[in-house]
């Protein structure tokens, strides 16, 4: 069974998975709460099990 992704509720398959503050996310979905930029593992902060941009 696939997860749900944590930024739209559709389903995320394995191929655009990425599983980050034990959530699971859309590579595309996975971005900074304020500014909106796609994030990936390595620049990612989390706070509050939410991604933000470094900045
Ligand atoms: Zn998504
Ligand atoms: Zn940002």
């Amino acid at each position: 069974m696939n997860p749900l992704c944590s930024r739209c509720d559709k389903v995320v398959y394995p191929t655009e998975k990425v599983n980050c503050l034990d959530k699971f996310w859309h590579k595309g979905c996975f971005s900074c709460e304020v500014c909106k930029m796609t994030l990936n593992m390595k620049n990612y902060k989390g706070f509050e099990k939410k991604p933000y941009c470094s900045a």
